[in-house]
């Protein structure tokens, strides 16, 4: 199953597609982490974007691309994947298409995961994440027992350097101007099928496994 997850930053689109790659047994493929591991390495992708990845901009379509079409060929992607945070311009969209084509196969479902701007800053700048195994709180909506301690594995609980409020809102505007058109690519493909990403994070999992079915 090749599923795509599309949503403004902070909708619940990592956690949700970290779920459901566990659930169908996929690689959860996010251009984001892959990002954040090449800027930890400094590497040369990473050098080149850290600086965009600060700023709440989105990094040149040439290196998503191209970090996405050798991923996707790796042994573990034979049986599916699920894209997470790529594509994000219409340009990276008709690169996956023609990709895809080119190797005989094709999305199966697009999901997008709707959202309210305002909501969307106030969840974003109270996150965290363990830094052990990935699991996510929230200052207000999930404390952890103790205070930046993860309460599975007791990691270290660690905010991203892009979920202070400046970034947040170059985000969303990243999101609204290159990233929402892509609702009307996918609607016009007849496979996008949109969820309310504000509900209860349980009720969101199940409208998304009802979708994939
Ligand atoms: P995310 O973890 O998906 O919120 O991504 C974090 C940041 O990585 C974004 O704000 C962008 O700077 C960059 N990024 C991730 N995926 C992409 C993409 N598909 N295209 C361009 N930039 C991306």
């Amino acid at each position: 199953m090749k599923l795509l997850f599309m949503g403004p930053p902070g909708a619940g689109k990592g956690t949700q597609a970290r779920r459901i790659a566990e659930k169908y047994g996929i690689p959860q493929l996010s251009t984001g982490d892959m990002l954040r591991a090449a800027v930890k390495a400094g590497s040369e992708i990473g050098l080149k974007a850290k600086a965009v990845m600060e700023s709440g901009g989105l990094v040149s379509d040439e290196i998503v691309i191209g970090i996405i079409a050798a991923r996707t060929l790796e042994p573990d992607c034979a049986g599916g994947f699920l894209l997470d945070g790529f594509p994000r311009t219409v340009a990276q969209a008709e690169a996956l298409d023609r990709m895809l084509k080119e190797r005989g196969h094709a999305i199966d479902h697009v999901v997008d995961l709707a959202a309210d701007n305002e909501a969307l800053v106030q969840r974003i700048t109270g996150r965290s994440t363990c830094a052990g195994c990935g699991e996510g709180y929230h200052r207000e909506f999930k404390k952890p027992r103790q205070a930046d301690v993860c309460d599975q594995c007791g990691g270290q609980l660690v905010q991203r350097a892009d979920d202070n409020e400046e970034t947040v809102r170059n985000r969303l505007s990243a999101y609204q101007q290159q990233t929402a058109p892509l609702i009307d690519y996918y609607r016009r493909q007849g496979n996008l099928k949109s969820v309310d990403g504000m509900l209860p994070m349980d009720q969101v999992f199940s409208a998304i496994c009802a979708i994939l079915g």
